[in-house]
């Protein structure tokens, strides 16, 4: 089968870039060799999302130790990438069609931790801290291949006469939105959300259709700020430069006039930057929420920490999505008429297919790390 993968040597890491596109042996399901495959399903991928982590692999930049630690683990010199699916069921398991009830021909995402389902957290509901999880696409071969053999637990029915696919194969990322915007109650608030990439984009939408009143947006990037304000942002602010205090400082400074000379009453910090975690709980009131999804490697200074705890402001942190409790919320907020969600994605996140649906049989590196680099969101479609 075609498959696009990360196939350079751990040592050769930052001397290349990119993935291959490249023949390999599809996954089979034989429960007589392998009996956890009773557990699984056999899946043709339609449509996949190249995730942000994608991108993040493609320049060399994060989940190396992650990739080749697997690797050296079940063996194997390459990973098949992508996570994020939308996709047909060719075969199930025997459990998996016994006591999930998948068959032949169902439409399904995924989720794309892979948790254990025995350690205390995943006992307890909350198998979204799992401390065994795997990631597919990064510890275990993923979705940007013809087939791909996933476990059907982790699997969400999917219906494509409700839910466009082109948006259905994205519900994964739209689910970190959904995650991050509920974390605290956002009904009649206001937000500023630091980090208008794509993820950040559906939490413009996300955090408007649950409730929040006043929506600010941070970026160093115009071009975001523009798609926030066609999704209905009420207030826009371009961070002048990376790594500048002092731009960084009149941000808090505008955001804090504009609401009363407080702040806002949550912070969304979607950009993984030390300064801009510090702006993000700068620009939140007394007593306000600071939800805490972007993420860089290395220490984080926290100035004025004193600040946090006296004035009662309270930080959240966000990972993956509560499964499947987020699912059922992206799933009713899908349904939605009244949040016109999957149009405000496919029309303004997805450019109506325009640039970013690509094939992935005509898969050219140059071609499409220009795409990747230029839209907020890319789509494989199969
Ligand atoms: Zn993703
Ligand atoms: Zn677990």
């Amino acid at each position: 089968m075609k498959a696009l993968i990360l196939n350079s040597p751990q040592k050769n890491w930052d001397l290349t870039h990119g993935m291959e596109m490249a023949e390999i042996p599809s996954p089979i399901l034989d429960e007589k060799k392998y009996p956890e495959d009773a557990n699984k399903t056999l899946i043709k991928p339609l449509y996949a999302g190249f995730c942000g982590s994608d991108k993040s692999i493609w320049f060399r930049k994060a989940f190396k130790d992650m990739i080749f630690n697997s690797l050296d683990l079940k063996g194997g010199s390459y990973r098949v990438c992508g996570h994020e699916l939308l996709g047909e069921i060719l075969e199930t398991g025997s459990v998996a069609e016994r006591h999930y009830g998948y068959k032949p021909g169902d439409i399904v995402t995924t989720e794309s931790h892979i948790f254990c389902g025995k350690c205390h957290q995943c006992q307890i509901g909350e198998a979204h801290v799992c401390s065994n999880h795997e990631i597919i696409g990064i510890t275990t071969d993923g979705c940007f291949a013809d087939r791909v053999k996933l476990p059907a637990k982790e699997l969400w029915r999917t219906d494509i006469s409700k839910i466009r696919p082109e948006v259905a194969a994205i519900q994964e990322p739209l689910g970190n939105a959904v995650h991050a915007c509920s974390r605290v109650d956002l009904r009649g608030k206001s937000v500023a959300i630091f980090g208008c990439g794509t993820i950040g984009l559906f939490s413009v939408i996300v955090a408007r259709a649950l409730g929040a009143a006043y929506i600010i947006g941070t970026d160093t990037n115009p071009k975001n700020l523009a798609l926030a304000e066609k999704l209905g942002i009420d207030l826009t602010i371009k961070i002048p430069e990376e790594n500048n205090p002092e731009a960084i400082l009149s941000v808090i400074e505008q955001i804090r006039k504009d609401r009363h000379g407080e702040g806002v009453d949550a912070s969304i910090e979607m950009a993984g930057s030390n300064d801009v975690l510090n702006a993000a709980i700068a620009s939140v009131r007394p007593g306000g929420d600071i939800i805490l999804f972007g993420i860089a490697s290395g220490d984080y200074t926290i100035s004025n920490f004193q600040e946090i705890v006296m004035n009662g402001k309270s930080l959240h942190s966000v990972v993956g999505r509560q499964v499947f409790k987020t699912w059922h919320i992206l799933n009713n907020l899908l349904l939605s008429k009244e949040t016109r969600l999957q149009e405000k994605i496919y029309e303004v996140i997805l450019n109506k297919g325009i640039g970013t649906l690509y094939s992935f049989n005509k898969f050219n590196p140059k071609e499409f790390e220009e795409s990747i680099q230029s839209h907020p969101k890319i789509v494989f479609k199969f």
